[in-house]
């Protein structure tokens, strides 16, 4: 690891006129560092300066929910998330999406926009042995190596899956990114992200000295988040649901829906919002067959077809939870 200065700004905005100097090589935000160290450890990045922000709150208050509108601060943390009694209430899928992710020690310190920005985990992307697309090489080894773990839907040339749990969870709740920085304040999450062949060097489209003071989103009291996940703790799920819907008693009016962990960007699943609509929830047999359609278009690699297969059951719990039943299978 490279030897590089801390500063400690007072504010947001102190933080962002420090990553935008000119005068640094690279400079880099830390929120909780779960990641960000990683990436110094891994030596994926070598920064003159990091900008720990962690304690900057943009409003003395973590997480606000009121009627209209729900606000999280970019450094409250995925434990801020899950213990708000008022967040669970008003957007269960928020805390749905964080409450098993990683583990408690990882949320007591994993901020919320760090989730967001947090860099993918194909192993030959941290593997400094392996020079892959995302590190400036010639070649996803992703796709005749090890793929069990990566994208089935996209078309590559790169072929990693969004890690954020947040995200998905996000969309489904229309929520905007605001920053200090950037010449636009604000980004709606659907354009937080960008797919790997307008740029695979990086994920999202953050302005370059962009830095995010809070998020945004509407309270969506039927939503739902569903990860399916190898082991239960310490681990990021092989694909995962966030569902909103609107409903008429039992049947779907309206849904919207976005999985994780199987394409490089949050993935939006309009045919199964299309197929969800007018479905009875109670009828199993109907949520079945329209969850279904969240495989159609995948393009697994040689060994991640399970993902395909996955995703449909992740989309029906999602929605299951959405519409407040019990769920009879837990994974
Ligand atoms: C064992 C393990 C299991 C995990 N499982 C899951 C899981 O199941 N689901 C899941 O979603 N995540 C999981 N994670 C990932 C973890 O949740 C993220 O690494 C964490 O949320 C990152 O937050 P942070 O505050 O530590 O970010 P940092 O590591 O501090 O930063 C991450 C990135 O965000 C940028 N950044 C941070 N804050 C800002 C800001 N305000 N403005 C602009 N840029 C910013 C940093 O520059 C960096 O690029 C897991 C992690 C571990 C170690």
């Amino acid at each position: 690891m490279n030897s590089f200065a801390i500063a400690q700004p007072k504010s947001m905005s102190e933080a962002s006129r420090i990553v935008s100097d000119k005068k640094y090589s690279l400079v880099v935000i830390k929120a909780g560092g779960i990641d960000l160290i990683d990436h110094l450890k891994e030596g994926l990045i070598a920064p003159d300066v990091v900008v720990n922000v962690r304690r900057l709150q943009s409003d003395k208050e973590l997480i606000k929910v009121s009627e209209g509108e729900i606000r999280i601060d970019a450094v409250a943390t995925l434990a801020d998330i899950v213990s708000s009694a008022a967040l669970r209430a008003a957007c269960p899928a928020l805390v749905q999406s964080v409450e098993n992710a990683a583990s408690p020690a990882v949320r007591n310190v994993a901020s919320a926009a760090g989730n967001l920005l947090q860099r993918p985990r194909c192993w030959y992307y941290r593997n400094e042995q392996f020079n892959c697309l995302k590190k400036g090489g010639a070649t996803c080894f992703a796709v005749e190596g090890e793929n069990r773990y990566h994208a089935i839907f996209g078309d590559g040339p790169c072929h990693i899956v969004h890690p954020s749990n947040l995200a998905p969870a996000f969309f489904v709740t229309d929520a905007t990114v605001h920053m200090v920085g950037a010449e636009h304040p604000s980004l709606p999450i659907r354009y937080l992200y960008h797919m790997p062949d307008k740029g695979v060097r990086s994920e999202s489209n953050l302005p370059p000295g962009a830095v995010i003071t809070h998020i945004t989103c509407k309270p969506v009291k039927a939503s739902g988040f569903y990860a399916i996940k190898e082991k239960q703790s310490f681990d990021w799920p092989v694909a995962a649901a966030a569902v909103a819907l609107e409903m008429d008693g039992n049947t779907i009016t309206k849904a919207t829906v976005c999985a994780g962990a199987v394409a490089p960007i949050p993935w939006e699943l309009r045919n199964v919002a299309g197929a969800l609509r007018g479905v009875d929830v109670s009828n199993d047999a109907a949520l079945t067959k329209a969850c279904a359609a969240a495989a159609v278009g995948a393009k697994p690699m040689t060994d991640n077809a399970y993902k395909a297969k996955l995703l449909p059951v992740a989309v029906k719990r999602a929605v299951l939870l959405a519409a407040g039943k019990k769920l009879e299978v837990e994974s």
